[in-house]
């Protein structure tokens, strides 16, 4: 789509920038601080959206999934975190295989095309559990997309069943796994993760455990969680160091920025992001990231308003219906726990863009009266 508006700003540093990028030029790190750094957002903002049109046009994808966490119980501590539970904690749960089922199946009536699975790391759950998990959803609902296990997970996993990342990333992909979200990345600098989330993997690990997943013909996605102790330096390192491994492998498909929600956390003191924090990353995210296809508004974080502006900074995914969300909501978010796909579609429709159901491989899907399908 033509841009409508001619780029203007006064900022010496963007007017660079702005030549790199109508160029098709990658931005440096010290690009990436300077647009971190920048007031006028709305320039910032013009050059997210150049390059988002140029890559999507008027297209926003979203999908209709469902949610679930087989359990809350989990042996770290992590400071961000309001969702994991020490086993006899009140509120602690695990499901069983039968009921992780049903849950699944509560989802089902609208067609959902993805179950999104991930949970705390729990000490006694045999990888079994698992595997039984992945490969009895998969025979009970054979045509829906399982994105399940972050990172983090695979790796405790691994550690537990004391097999390779690259064995324990092979059997779950043969129990049915399709491919892995981004979660648990949080910011890779060491001095801030031993801050937020001493106990999980280091970022080297969470990049190695996706390295492997990719090389396997699993994609994944990739997030950031920013807005609590990371500085714009940290930020930048961060967007990197995603960048390299993209390069080096192209199993990315999406980048989610997660705004931080402190409630119920350790970290509760700390203030929430701001609505020009939450735009700006994306803008950021989109012209950093010149590898990754997509750029997600997690509206489950960021508000379906401030996910719908972000259609128009840079995002072209506003992921799915979700149905149930446990990991936000613990940790204060006020958003519905799901939304319809018509609530979805009109979010869209209302920025002016084109609304595209995708799958999780983000391919359109089209739906009648009576069937669902996939175009391959
Ligand atoms: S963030 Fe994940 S690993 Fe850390 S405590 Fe929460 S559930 Fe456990």
């Amino acid at each position: 789509m033509a841009q409508i508006h001619t780029f203007r700003t006064d900022d010496a540093g963007l007017k660079l920038i702005h030549e790199k990028v109508v160029g098709g030029e990658r931005l440096s790190s010290q690009d990436a601080l300077t647009l971190y750094r920048t007031a006028d957002l709305l320039a910032l903002g013009w050059l997210a959206n150049y390059v988002r049109e140029r890559m999507h046009g008027d297209k926003a994808y979203f999908n209709v999934n469902r949610h679930i966490n087989p359990t809350n119980v989990c042996v770290a501590a992590c400071r961000l975190c309001a969702f994991g539970r020490k086993k006899d904690a009140p509120g602690a749960y695990t499901m069983a295989l039968e009921e992780a089922f049903q849950t699944a199946a509560s989802g089902y009536s609208e067609a959902v095309t993805e179950f999104h699975i991930v949970g705390g790391l729990h000490p006694d759950l045999p990888f079994q559990y698992f595997l039984d998990l992945v490969s009895g959803l998969k025979r009970r609902f054979p045509e829906v997309h399982l994105k399940a296990f972050t990172m983090v997970e695979v790796a405790y996993l691994a550690k537990r069943a004391k097999l390779s990342l690259a064995e324990t990333l092979a059997q779950l992909k043969a129990a049915g796994v399709d491919s892995l979200p981004g979660g648990g990345a949080e910011i890779f600098a060491d001095r801030v993760r031993h801050i937020i989330c001493d106990h999980k993997i280091d970022g080297e690990q969470w990049l190695e455990t996706a390295r492997l997943a990719h090389k396997l013909g699993l994609k994944s996605n990739a997030t950031m969680l920013y807005g609590h102790i990371e500085n714009d330096e940290d930020r930048v390192d961060h967007l990197m160091k995603l960048r390299a491994l993209q390069d080096e492998t192209g199993g990315f498909q999406t980048f989610i920025p997660l705004a931080f929600h402190p409630d119920n956390t350790l970290l509760e003191h700390l203030p929430k992001t701001t609505g020009m924090l939450d735009i700006k990353q994306i803008c950021v995210s989109r012209l950093v990231l010149d590898n990754f296809p997509h750029i997600k508004a997690y509206w489950q974080m960021l508000t379906p308003k401030i996910a719908q502006i972000a259609l128009r900074f840079g995002a072209d995914d506003l992921d799915g219906t979700v149905v149930e969300e446990k990991i936000y909501h613990d940790a204060g978010a006020n958003t519905p726990q799901g939304l319809r796909r018509q609530e979805l579609v009109r979010l869209i429709q209302q920025a002016g863009r084109t609304p595209v159901e995708r799958d999780t491989l983000y391919r359109p899907v089209v739906r009648n009266q009576t069937s669902v399908t996939v175009a391959v």
